[in-house]
């Protein structure tokens, strides 16, 4: 169901994917994605007192820096933390995941998005899938301090485990802010679980172990002592390492030692500069995401090649990834009351069918609305059709896409009403369609029924 699920298998074939980039790769300097970011939503602002920052914002800050693309971690979990007290946090966190869907929607050619969710919450589970089928979420981020969790406790160990479970099922990456809460009761002890009993769960998905192993800012011994448990990991070749990343976020800041430093350049060395990821976090160092950057890079003592590396690193739920941009941006379909009739998955990349297609869409309708323009030397569009239903209540949504090569694999949720759902009683035949960069191979659906239920 997931966009990146179809390709999963082909990711052991050994071929050349590449992305036009500005200038020669010697000439990069800045990443090209931020794999750690968040953004601060209607919501959320009282709860971390920092200003509202949505995903055009974060866009802006993203081109200051030069960087392509940012991961967008919903901070969905953080209304589930019980110390907060909020009234109905499952809601909240619903609310949440679909406000940053929303976001990561609207700018989808720089946004990808994860979930969240509390896991000690009994409708996390629930939740996660849910999200995971909403547009442009990929991904799930896991907040262990902030959601109480401790890998010690037998009990939150299994939730845990349940979750990578179904991230596999769902091939879902995790990014996972491991530290406990307060991190007293933290360290090698976690990690060790962490590798022993979590990753076995979830052998075929990308799993990012956020800031250096425990916490920012900062590199204090405690991720160290967490770094060093998947340091000799990595050196006595366990294949429980063979999809672990790390990524460095915010941990780098100014007031790191010397020793410090080389302590952080040598794990990174040890791990392997291509499992190290650079994110910034919401409060980068420096004040900006470019400043963080530069701080980072001019703090750790690794070599300009070894910098470079970190800067190109691309996993694979962000290599294969296709921006998709539907050409509606809330999550319903584009319309409801078509003159599709039959269910169809059509992939148009010339202008005549464009343009017989959308007069079909719109054959009942006077006048016809003004269709949008595309360049299909770049582009190509994506038009799936339901078919003709009894009534209201029903959709059919462009998820995502994702792709090796010349061919896609397109993500399509179909979605159908409760029992329970007053629906409209007329026919309808809803339509959605999404615009993407052209690919000349292989087209493919993978399809994801759902029932939408009413309370
Ligand atoms: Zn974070």
């Amino acid at each position: 169901m997931k966009p990146s699920s179809p390709f999963a298998a082909l990711l052991l074939v050994a071929a050349c994917f590449t992305t036009p980039r500005a200038g020669p790769l010697s000439a990069r300097v800045a990443p090209l994605v931020d794999y750690h970011q968040h953004l601060v939503s209607p919501a959320f602002e009282p709860i971390v007192k920092l200003p509202r920052r949505d995903g055009a914002a974060l866009v802006r800050e993203l081109d200051a820096a030069g960087i392509e693309r940012a991961v967008v971690l919903s901070v969905g979990y953080s209304f589930a933390d019980e110390r907060k007290g909020l009234t109905d946090p499952d809601r909240l966190t619903r609310e949440e995941n679909d406000w940053t869907s929303g976001e990561v929607v609207k700018n989808a050619r720089r946004l990808i998005g994860f979930c969240g969710a509390n896991p000690l919450r009994p409708a996390a589970l629930q939740e996660l899938g849910r999200c995971l089928g909403l547009p442009g979420m990929i991904g799930i981020k896991l907040h262990f301090g902030n959601a109480g969790i401790t890998l010690r406790d037998p009990a939150h160990l299994v939730r845990i485990q349940q979750v990578f479970a179904l991230a596999q099922r769902l091939r879902a990456p995790v990014l996972v802010h491991m530290r406990a809460r307060g991190g007293t009761n933290y360290g090698a002890e976690d990690a060790q679980i962490f590798l022993d009993k979590v990753v076995p769960m979830a052998r075929d998905i990308e799993i990012v172990v956020a800031h250096l192993g425990a916490s920012s800012p900062g590199y204090p011994p405690q991720n160290d002592e967490v770094m060093g448990v998947f340091a000799a990991a990595t050196e006595r070749k366990d294949p429980r390492m063979a999809n672990l990343y790390f990524d460095v976020a915010a941990n780098v800041t100014t007031e790191m030692t010397p020793a410090e430093a080389a302590l952080v350049a040598q794990r990174i060395r040890q791990v392997g500069t291509r499992r190290v990821l650079y994110g910034s976090d919401l409060s980068a160092p420096g004040g900006s995401i470019g400043k963080g950057w530069e701080i980072f890079r001019t703090t750790i003592p690794l070599t300009a090649a070894e910098m470079q590396q970190i800067a190109n690193n691309r996993t694979s739920f962000v290599r294969y990834n296709i921006p998709v941009v539907r050409l509606r941006a809330e999550p319903y379909s584009f319309e409801y009351n078509s003159g599709l009739s039959s269910a169809a998955r059509l992939v148009v990349r010339d202008a005549g069918v464009w343009q017989s297609l959308w007069t079909q869409i719109y054959q009942q309708r006077f006048p016809v609305p003004a269709r949008p323009a595309i360049d299909f030397s770049r582009e190509m569009v994506v038009v799936v059709a339901l078919g003709t239903r009894s009534s209201g209540g029903y959709s059919i949504l462009i998820d995502g896409a994702s792709g090796e090569g010349a061919n896609v694999a397109i993500a399509v949720r179909s979605i159908a009403p409760g029992q329970k759902c007053g629906v409209t009683a007329a026919l309808t035949q809803p339509v959605d369609i999404a615009r993407m960069p052209r690919r000349d191979g292989k087209v493919s659906f993978a399809e994801h029924a759902e029932v939408k239920e009413c309370n």
